[in-house]
C-alpha cells in the first residue's frame, strides 16, 4: 500500500452573509478543509472572518454581482 501524501488543493465554497443594517447580504468564500457534503448548511468562518451560511452545491467564485471585496480579492 503507498501511502502518498498528495497536496489538496484549497477550493472554496460560497456562503451567503447575512444583512447587517445599511449592508446587504453578500456572497462570501469559505475555505474547504472538509468535504462539501459535511458542511450541510452550516455557518463558517469565512475568509474575510465574517460568518456564512454555506450554500452547498454553489462553488466559489460565484457569477453574482454582490460578491464580498475582501473575500474576492483574497482568493485571488
Ligand atoms: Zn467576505
Amino acid at each position: 500500500m503507498t501511502a502518498v501524501q498528495t497536496l489538496i488543493p484549497i477550493t472554496f465554497a460560497a456562503a451567503r452573509g447575512r444583512a447587517h443594517g445599511p449592508t446587504v447580504a453578500l456572497w462570501h468564500a469559505v475555505e474547504l478543509h472538509r468535504p462539501e457534503a459535511e458542511l450541510d448548511g452550516a455557518c463558517e468562518l469565512t475568509v474575510c472572518g465574517s460568518l456564512a451560511r454555506v450554500a452547498t452545491g454553489t462553488q466559489w467564485p460565484v457569477a453574482a454581482r454582490d460578491v464580498c471585496s475582501a473575500c474576492a480579492a483574497l482568493t485571488r
